[in-house]
C-alpha cells in the first residue's frame, strides 16, 4: 500500500509491446447521451456489475437509483463502422454483447434484453453457438443503428429510437439500462511509445506489423515485437496465440547472444554528402541521422544496426553520396552490361530488374511452374526497386536493352515500405526523359506483383517482348 511510483531502468536485449487497446469514449456521440444520463453505460461498466465481486455484487441495476434493470437495450457498433469516428469493425464487441446478454439472462431470466445491431459477427470457433444460445434464451435482436437515446422526464426511463430495417418500422424501445458496445481504439500513449521505439502506426493508430499476413508479431525494428491488441482488437484466443509467437521470436532473437546482421547495409561517403536531408527522411527504418562533420557542417550517417539494406537512400541521394555494401553502382552496371552482352535469340533483348522480394521470387515461381517466357528476357536482381536511379534505366538501353522491365512488390505491400512507390515515380520520370531523347517511353515499364505470381511475370515478359517486336529496333540519338 505504501509503494510509490518509481522509474526503473532496465537493460534489455529485446522488447515485446503488449499495451493492448482501450474502450472508445462514447460521450462524443451526443445522441446517445453517455455521461449525461447515468443509466447509459458501456460494456466495461456492465462487466463490473456482472462480476459477483464487483461494486453491485453481481446485481444488474440502474446506476441512477440502484433499482434492478428489468429492460436492457444494447447498442452495437458505437464508434465502430462509423466514418465519423472509426471506420473499422472492432471485431469483438458482438461477442461481448452476446456473452453479457446470456450471462444476465441466465442469472435473471425475467430481464428483457434487446440487441440493436448492424450485423452480428460471430466468426470464431464456437461463437455462432453463442448467437444460437442467445436466441433460445429469448434475447431479442433488432437490425438497425439507433438514432437517439432519450430520457422520459416522467418515468425517468430511457427510450431508444431505432428503425428496424428488417420489418421496416420505427421503434421506441423503453429501457432501464442502455449498454453501448463501444469501439476498441489504440491504448493511451501508443503514439508516444511508437515514437520512442521508432515503430510505425497504421491509419487507425494501431502498431503496424512488419507484414500483417506473414510476420504479424514482428516490426521493422529488429528485436522489437508486438502482440495482441496493440495491432488491432482481438479476442483472448487470438491474443494468446500472438503472445506465444512474440515470445518465441524474442527468445530466438536473444538466444544467439549477439545480433547477426547482413553485410548489405548502406554507407555514406561523407566527403560527398551535401547535407540535403533527403535520406534521413526517406529511410523507412529511421537508420540515418545527420551528425556534425569535421568540416563544420552536417553529414548523413547510417546505423548498421538499424539499416535493413533496402537501398532506398541510394536511389534518393542526389549527390550519389550513399552506396550499399556489395551493391555499388559500378557493380550493378557491370552486372547489367554482362547480362546484355549477348542475345543469342532473334527476339528483342529485355532487362528485367527485379526486387529481391516479390519480384525475383515471382520469377522463381514462374520457373518452378515451368512457365514459358522468351529467352531474351534477362533477369537482374536488386535488393529493392527503390535503389534504382533514373540514369540506370538509360544505362540499360545504352548497354543494349531494347526494353526494360522494373519488377517490384505491390506498392501497398512493398517489403521495404516505400521502395516500390519511389521506383514507380522514377520510372515515370525516366519515361519523360526517354521521350525527350526520341525513344518510345513504352520501352520502359514497371510491373508490381506478389511473390506467388509467377504467371503474371511470365505474361508480362511475353507482352513486353511482343510490344518491342512491333516497335522495331531501338534507335538511340547519335547511335544506331
Ligand atoms: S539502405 Fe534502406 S534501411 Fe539502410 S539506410 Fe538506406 S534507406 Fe535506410
Ligand atoms: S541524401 Fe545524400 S547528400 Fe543528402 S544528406 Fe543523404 S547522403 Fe547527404
Amino acid at each position: 500500500m505504501d509503494q510509490k511510483t518509481e522509474r526503473v531502468t532496465l537493460n534489455v536485449g529485446s522488447i515485446i509491446v503488449a499495451t493492448g487497446f482501450r474502450e472508445f469514449d462514447p460521450s462524443v456521440i451526443k445522441e446517445y447521451h453517455y455521461g449525461d444520463y447515468p443509466d447509459v453505460v458501456t460494456h466495461l461498466e456492465l462487466a463490473r456489475m456482472i462480476d459477483g465481486f464487483g461494486p453491485t455484487g453481481g446485481l444488474i441495476v440502474r446506476p441512477s437509483d440502484r433499482k434492478p434493470a428489468k429492460k436492457i437495450v444494447m447498442i452495437q457498433c458505437v464508434g465502430s463502422r462509423d466514418k465519423r469516428y472509426n471506420s473499422y469493425c472492432s471485431g469483438i464487441c458482438c461477442m461481448i454483447s452476446l456473452k453479457h446478454a446470456i450471462l444476465i439472462k441466465e442469472a435473471y431470466p425475467d430481464t428483457d434484453i434487446t440487441i440493436c445491431y448492424i450485423d452480428i459477427r460471430t466468426t470464431g470457433r464456437g461463437h455462432e453457438d453463442y448467437y444460437e444460445r442467445a436466441r433460445e434464451l429469448g434475447i431479442k435482436f433488432v437490425k438497425g443503428r439507433p438514432t437517439e437515446v432519450l430520457l422520459d422526464p416522467e418515468t425517468k426511463r430511457l427510450i431508444v429510437d431505432v428503425e428496424d430495417a428488417l420489418l421496416n418500422r420505427f421503434l421506441e424501445l423503453e429501457a432501464d439500462l442502455v449498454v453501448l458496445a463501444s469501439a476498441m481504439v489504440p491504448a493511451e500513449g501508443t503514439e508516444k511509445l511508437a515514437e520512442i521505439l521508432g515503430l510505425e502506426l497504421d491509419e487507425d493508430g494501431f502498431f503496424k506489423e512488419y507484414n500483417a499476413k506473414l510476420r504479424p508479431t514482428e516490426t521493422k525494428m529488429s528485436g522489437v515485437y508486438i502482440c495482441g491488441g496493440t495491432t488491432f482488437p482481438k479476442d483472448v484466443p487470438t491474443t494468446s496465440l500472438h503472445a506465444h509467437s512474440a515470445a518465441v521470436k524474442a527468445a530466438k532473437f536473444l538466444m544467439n547472444g549477439k545480433i547477426v546482421k547482413d553485410q548489405r547495409t548502406a554507407v555514406v561517403k561523407e566527403e560527398y554528402c551535401g547535407d540535403c536531408e533527403f535520406c534521413p527522411v526517406t529511410c523507412p527504418y529511421g537508420a540515418i541521422s545527420l551528425v556534425p562533420s569535421d568540416e563544420g557542417h552536417f553529414v548523413a550517417r547510417v546505423s548498421d544496426l538499424l539499416c535493413e539494406g533496402c537501398g532506398v537512400c541510394v536511389g534518393t541521394c542526389p549527390l550519389n553520396a550513399i552506396e550499399l555494401r556489395n551493391w555499388r553502382p559500378d557493380q550493378m552496371l557491370a552486372q547489367m552490361r554482362a547480362l546484355l552482352s549477348i542475345n543469342g535469340s532473334s527476339k528483342p533483348l529485355v532487362l528485367a530488374i527485379c526486387c529481391s522480394e516479390c519480384g525475383h521470387t515471382a520469377v522463381d515461381s514462374s520457373g518452378m511452374s515451368m512457365m514459358q517466357y522468351p529467352a531474351s528476357v534477362r533477369v537482374m536482381k536488386v535488393p529493392c526497386t527503390g535503389i534504382l536511379q533514373v540514369h540506370q534505366f538509360l544505362e540499360a538501353f545504352k548497354a543494349g536493352a531494347q526494353g526494360v522491365m522494373v519488377v517490384g512488390c505491390k506498392s501497398d505491400g512493398c517489403h521495404y515500405e516505400v521502395g516500390s512507390q519511389i521506383a514507380k515515380r522514377k520510372v515515370e520520370l525516366a519515361k519523360i526523359l526517354l521521350k525527350e531523347y526520341g525513344v518510345e517511353p513504352e520501352r520502359l515499364e514497371m510491373f508490381n506483383m506478389v511473390y506467388i505470381e509467377g504467371a503474371k511475370f511470365a505474361e508480362a515478359a511475353r507482352m513486353m517482348v511482343e510490344r518491342l517486336e512491333k516497335m522495331g529496333p531501338l534507335r538511340l540519338m547519335g547511335g544506331s
